[in-house]
């Protein structure tokens, strides 16, 4: 194991050991399925169940597990052993076809919202053949989709497979309208890039915050931040290199394709990109991402911190989910072709795209909700709440000359009958530069911008997919009962152009003008928070489009409503009450005694000499009993808050009393313990001050 080519991919049972280790036949079937979505007998699945399990026994696997991706955000795994009982007492390694396809978890300990009645408390999970099996630790993992018995969907990845079905079959209806009469399958692409913040274990156990929340609860500003901004792409330093260089090891032994490494905007801030790929795959290895992070952290005395806003005053961390569609023969939908009828068809697609995020804004922003994310967006230094689209001077102007019939200057070329000139190629500097925006076109794919660090990219993908899918379907519907093509093509063009530009904004999205002006003038949504979006998604026209296509079952809507809002109660919940603990047993002691030793300490001094002042000593007294004062109040007021939540009649009531009491109190209760600790001495603070952890990591 020397060279990175050498154990690439060593932990996966990939396309180069299945063509090694299965017959020519049962490869060729297994292949149908992987790449057509042929459904696979249970012949074929026994012979790769052999084949997979001894491949994993001699690379040191012991046991399998059907890997899998429940609604908690996080993945699951039971693990089973291969161990099967010889009449002569011995044991032998078995795994069947059937055990491969299929396994039975006990589906009661996952959230499901409602889904899974008592009648069927066993969900099953289902091998997804599209995403290889990989060995984590001494265990087979197999990706599997997690269903109840109803059928419903108890996961992410089952609507994300669907959501790429769909999106396939309306795109091929496209090409098969633009004479591609040759692809087979058109896929959706992703490249996550992922951020997190490293800081020593010794600092994280020493905060009940972190370890209880993910997230700092208190904590004063330091004397230096990012505002120096000589973080951003600086050297990493050794400690930071180290982690980073067995992170790529682990990752690339998965066959995960980590690319890209750099620290981000914030002191202990940084970010990792892998080359993109299949979105389901992409999926599955941004979640093992997650888990190798936190994982090899841990082996390097640190902690990885994948909460989207783990600290005030510095940038909190993202997911940018850059997306693309190709077809299997691998032309990319979203990137301007060399020919006028390419064009044509690029322009169709990046219509499809604009026409989709403004119909499914709510779905956009509601697939990137949760308590954590709540805190970046609109806050300046993520993209806005409010979802629009950057396209860049160049495309938007090809696009101002089409809706106005005038002609595009940007090349001297032929003119085509659709009233555009032969498109330039969008080189990425002259598109990427808007920083701002929730979600960029960059050449060739987009940029949706808005996920959190720690969300599964499953939700956001599902829903681009799904409305993607719903646009495409619609333009498919007219122009196959359209006499002129071309002149249907050009009216659908220009309508689309006329009816949704307003969500095309390519200026700063930082900026309040716009967040008026979208929201008042060009009447887009404006979700602030999980509690304002989340009930959006059982929306007649969401419920329409989303069941429609398939992708999701209205009860299995309802379902995700549900949790989503409880997982933000939840999370607010767990952290107001993480807070209240700290005041209480470490924040407000510390305090009293560090003004009792104060006011000790001048009542000593006066003592010796009576005309001593000792200001520093009562003034601070006095200053820390009023902040004192001020917590107590606050803490109680917050406590009695909390027992309204007990009241609510439903999760929606709940999560509205979250939004407008419980996270208003906890802000105005962390501004005097804050203040506190800037008067405090360093030796009584019961805890490492925001100085001390965002440069902890040498
Ligand atoms: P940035 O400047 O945002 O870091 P990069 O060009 O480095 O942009 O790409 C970021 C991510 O986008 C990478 O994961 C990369 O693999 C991915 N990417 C590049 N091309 C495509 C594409 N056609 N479809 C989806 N993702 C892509
Ligand atoms: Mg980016």
């Amino acid at each position: 194991m020397s060279t990175v080519s050498d154990y690439f991919g060593c932990n996966v049972f990939d396309d180069r050991v299945m063509r090694a280790t299965l017959s020519a036949d049962i490869y060729a079937s297994l292949r149908k399925t992987i790449d057509e979505g042929k459904e696979l007998d249970i012949g074929v699945a026994n012979a790769v169940a052999e084949a997979m399990k001894n491949w994993a026994v001699s690379n040191g696997a012991t046991h399998y597990t059907h890997w899998f991706q429940p609604l908690t955000g996080v993945t699951a795994e039971k693990h089973d052993s291969f161990i099967s009982p010889s009449p002569d007492g011995s044991v032998i390694m078995e795994f069947s076809g059937k055990e491969l396809i299929k396994g039975e978890p006990d589906a009661s300990s996952f959230p499901s919202g409602g889904l899974r009645a008592t009648f069927e408390a066993r969900g099953y999970t289902a091998w997804d053949p599209t995403s290889y099996a990989f060995i984590k630790g001494k265990t087979l993992c197999i990706p599997t989709a997690f269903c109840s018995y109803g059928g419903h969907a108890l996961d992410k990845k089952t609507p994300l497979l669907r959501s790429m079905e769909v999106l396939s079959r309306q795109a091929l209806r496209i090409l098969r309208l633009f004479g591609n009469d040759t692809a087979k399958r058109v896929v959706s692409s992703v490249g996550p890039e992922q951020e997190y913040f490293l800081i020593t274990k010794e600092m994280y156990d020493a905060r009940p915050d972190l370890r209880f929340t993910g997230r700092t609860l208190f904590g004063a500003k330091p004397p230096k931040g990012q505002e120096m901004d000589d973080h951003y792409f600086g050297v990493i330093k050794p400690g930071v290199a180290e982690f980073m260089e067995d992170l790529n090891k682990e990752l690339w032994k998965l066959g995960i394709l980590a690319k890209t490494e750099h620290n981000e905007v914030a002191p202990a801030q940084h970010e990792l990109a892998p080359i993109y790929t299949t979105t389901n795959i992409a999926t599955d290895h941004n979640q093992l991402t997650m888990e190798i992070m936190q994982k090899v952290a841990e082996k390097h005395g640190l902690v990885c911190l994948l909460h989207e806003k783990p600290f005030a005053w510095v940038n909190g961390s993202g997911k940018h989910n850059n997306w693309s569609i190709a077809t299997d023969e691998g032309q990319n939908l979203l990137s301007p072709g060399d020919t006028p009828y390419e064009n044509a068809q690029f322009l169709l697609f990046l219509c499809a795209v604009i026409k989709a995020v403004d119909d499914y804004q709510d779905l956009l922003r509601i697939s990137v909700a949760t308590a954590g994310n709540d805190h970046r967006l609109g806050a300046n230094e993520a993209p806005p709440a409010v979802i629009s689209i950057f396209l860049g001077d160049e495309l938007n102007a090809v696009l101002e000359a089409i809706e106005n019939d005038t002609p595009y200057q940007g090349t001297k070329r032929t003119r085509m009958k659709l009233g555009v000139d032969v498109l330039p190629k969008f080189k990425k500097d002259t598109t990427d530069r808007n920083r701002t925006s929730p979600f960029a076109f960059t050449g060739n794919k987009f940029e949706f911008r808005m996920l959190g660090s720690s969300n599964s990219i499953a939700c956001a993908n599902i829903m681009l997919n799904s409305a993607v899918a719903e646009s495409l379907r619609i333009y498919a519907d007219r122009l196959e009962q359209a006499d002129d093509f071309e002149a249907a093509l050009r009216d659908m063009i220009k309508e689309t152009i006329k009816d949704h530009k307003r969500i095309i904004f390519n200026g700063n999205g930082y900026d309040d003008v716009w967040i008026t002006e979208a929201v008042e003038k060009r009447g887009l949504l404006n979700y602030r928070t999980t509690a304002d979006c989340m009930p959006h998604l059982l929306d007649e026209k969401n419920v329409n489009m989303l069941t429609s296509l398939g992708v999701f079952t209205v009860e299995e809507l309802r379902s995700r409503v549900d949790i989503m809002l409880e997982n933000y109660c939840k999370s607010v919940t767990i952290e107001a009450n993480t807070m209240i603990n700290m005041i209480h047993k470490r924040i407000a002691p510390a305090i009293t005694r560090f003004t009792a030793d104060l006011a000790k300490q001048a009542s000593e001094k006066k003592a010796l000499d009576p005309d001593l002042a000792c200001s520093y000593e009562t003034e601070l007294v006095q200053k820390l009993s009023v902040l004192t004062d001020a917590i107590v109040e606050k803490t109680d007021d917050l406590d009695d808050a909390m027992l309204a939540l007990q009241d609510a009649e439903d999760i929606i009531e709940e999560s509205e009393i979250i939004r407008d009491v419980i996270l208003p109190k906890m802000s105005e209760l962390r501004i005097p313990c804050d203040q506190a600790e800037l008067l405090t001495s360093k030796s009584y603070w019961p805890f490492p001050t925001y100085g001390d952890i965002l440069f902890s990591v040498k």
